[in-house]
């Protein structure tokens, strides 16, 4: 197959689409359905999802799916290149995902370009999530999991829900909701939402409900602003994430929850950031230059004069200062 690839590009697409097929016929073998399968069955995900999402098994072996791949005729330089096999010199090729549950990430198209693959058991010397490297078809700043299954949803629902993690997006999707893409543990880039704005200009943020998920929306989300979309925060109970929420509730229950807690990013700022600093003074002063810094990422005029207005009021301080300090910070990034 890989002698008819035209380049590079070309055979990484074929050996990772390759790969794509082995991880989820493995999850059939005996191994992967005692381990895999009934894996993904404790997480709540039926067949029909297992198989929209193409959901797979890394068998726990140092070097079957390399050695399988060579013998199909693919080789090793292009197995390497595609994150798939890892060769040590003076050592055997080795598979990259052993022993995993293995999560394709696909492009815009619902080619898959990279893996995400994660452990079965805690296990401290082994990350929870283990991920393709960088290749010449995968730029993880570049690409949202889950984009292809969400792209009409987040067209016709014209907007966008964000999540941490995989298990988020496979759960929404089984329970119905379809427009949701992950940012996959890592800070969100400007290839990313210039990605989702073609599709919406709406961005809802689900984090998960822990210091970390709500840290990592108040500290990555001024990109989504610089961008020119509008942004919404939901803050999920403690310890729960957008998965076990509403695998725990139900469909209906989750999205009246995101109906009804869903707040605009810059009061949600504004008022955990109030609670924060309580009532000091030069803790209040820093809050407001940072709030006034978000405010001056909006491009749109007309917006940012709304949310001065707001900020202003729930910071109980004259409009007029806020407007001040944001044309100094406009004026001197220009
Ligand atoms: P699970 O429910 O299976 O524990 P999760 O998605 O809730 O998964 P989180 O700990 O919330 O896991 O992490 C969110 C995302 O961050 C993951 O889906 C994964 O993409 C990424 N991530 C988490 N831990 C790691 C890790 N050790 N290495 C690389 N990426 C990770
Ligand atoms: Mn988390
Ligand atoms: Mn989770
Ligand atoms: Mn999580």
């Amino acid at each position: 197959e890989e002698l008819l690839a035209q380049n590079e590009r070309d055979s990484l697409f074929i050996v990772t689409e390759f790969a794509q097929k082995y991880y989820a016929e493995q999850l059939k073998s005996e191994e992967g359905r005692s381990i895999g399968y009934s894996y993904f069955k404790e997480r709540g995900y039926n067949d029909a999802t297992i198989e929209k999402f193409g959901l797979g098994y890394s068998p726990d072996s140092w070097g079957m799916f390399t050695k399988h791949a060579l013998k199909k005729g693919f080789s090793l330089p292009i197995l390497e290149k595609a994150g798939l096999t890892i060769i040590k010199e003076g050592k055997d090729p080795i598979d990259r995902f052993r022993g995993r549950v293995v999560f394709p990430i696909n492009n815009v198209a619902g080619k898959p370009i990279a893996f995400g693959a994660r452990i079965l058991k805690a296990n401290p010397k082994s990350p929870k999530y283990l991920n393709s490297p960088e290749t010449d078809i995968y730029h993880k700043s570049r690409i949202v999991y889950g984009i292809y299954t969400a792209k009409n949803g987040i067209r016709n629902e014209d907007n966008c829900y964000l999540v941490e993690g995989y298990t988020d997006v496979v759960s929404l999707n089984q329970a119905g909701i379809e427009n949701v893409v992950a940012s996959s543990g890592t800070s969100l880039t400007k290839e990313q939402i210039q990605l989702i704005r073609r599709f919406s200009t709406n961005i809802t943020v689900l984090y998960d409900g822990d210091a970390a998920g709500i840290n990592a929306s108040l500290r990555g989300t001024d990109i989504i602003l610089e961008e020119g979309l509008n942004v919404r925060v939901v803050v999920f109970p403690d310890g729960e994430d957008p998965d076990s929420f509403v695998q725990s509730v139900g469909s209906d229950a989750f999205k009246t929850y995101v109906k009804e807690k869903s707040k605009d990013f810059i009061r949600f700022k504004t008022e955990i950031s109030l609670e924060r600093v309580g009532n000091d003074p030069v803790a209040k002063a820093g809050l407001i230059t940072e709030l006034v810094e978000t405010i001056t990422k909006i491009p749109d005029a007309i917006k940012r004069a709304v949310f001065y207005k707001e900020v202003a009021t729930l910071l109980q301080i004259d409009e007029a200062v806020l407007i001040n300090e944001g044309n100094k910070l406009l004026r001197k990034s220009t």
